[in-house]
């Protein structure tokens, strides 16, 4: 049974509508840090090495802790927010889990602090897979998450922050699935240079020359890869200064950690 949604903020389904919370400052440039997964489904080791650990020598990596751990600290801390967007480890991660833990999960999405993105199996190649193979992953995907989670696991963003290279005919198959946005982070070196240049990283991609519409807010990610920006990799195989935003504590740094960034 699905929950019902229950938040401030909710479409005309009752389902919350991302960012649920947070204030905007006209004055100030206003800086929104999304916290969300990047899992591979196989890439040094296979799915279920990621999944359960098993080859910490190769790839230091547990997809299922980082699941029982996001969970913990959302249930902490309600102001707190996160986005998955591998629908295959969250299916795995739920079949091999109790009916308490699916519970869990599907009471964060209904209220907003897990919002579900992506939604396809995996995010798949955009070069060499054929469109129909596309499609049927992106089936597979959003009608597990329809099963488990309702109109409010619905994505609405693609969310490709890994292929290498991007195609016209993804991004359409993107605004025919009806997702509002795509964002990426892999892009022609030159390409982004000159977009960041000219401040166009976030654009509006015309996906068909036969159907004008058919258009989609498109956002490629500033470093040209899906990692943080310079001084903000605060994970376990980085060590930049964390931020201390204490004035009364030794290293308070937040003034100058604000500038860098
Ligand atoms: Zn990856």
């Amino acid at each position: 049974m699905l929950l019902e949604c229950k938040c401030l903020t909710v479409d005309q389904n009752n389902c919350p509508i991302f960012p649920k919370t947070g204030s905007y400052n006209d004055d100030v440039i206003n800086v929104h840090l999304i916290c969300h997964s990047h899992d591979d489904l196989g890439w040094i080791i296979n799915v279920d090495e990621y999944f359960s650990r098993l080859r910490p020598e190769l790839i230091p990596a547990s997809v299922e802790h980082i699941y029982n751990t996001v969970l913990i600290e959302l249930e902490r801390d309600p102001q707190k927010k996160f986005s998955f967007a591998e629908t295959g480890f969250l299916t795995r991660w739920i079949e091999s889990h109790d009916k308490k833990d699916y519970k869990r999960f599907q009471k964060l999405v209904a209220n907003g602090q897990i919002e579900l993105i992506g939604g396809g199996w995996v995010q798949p190649d955009e070069a060499a897979s054929h469109y129909i193979e596309i499609i049927d992953q992106y089936t597979l995907g959003l009608r597990k998450l329809n099963e488990s989670y309702g109109e409010c696991g619905r994505p609405k963003v693609a969310w490709q922050i890994d292929p290498f290279g991007h195609s016209r005919e993804h991004a359409n198959i993107a605004v025919g699935i009806g997702y509002e946005a795509l964002f990426f982070a892999r892009m022609h070196y030159l390409e982004h240079e000159q977009r960041l240049k000219n401040k166009s990283l976030e654009f509006v991609w015309s996906t068909s020359d036969d159907f004008k519409e058919n258009q989609i807010l498109t956002g490629q990610f500033y470093r040209g890869d899906y990692g943080p920006p310079p001084g903000y990799c605060f994970d376990i195989m980085c060590a930049d200064e964390p931020i201390v935003d204490a004035p009364q504590l030794q290293g308070y740094n937040i003034d100058h950690k604000s500038i860098e960034m």
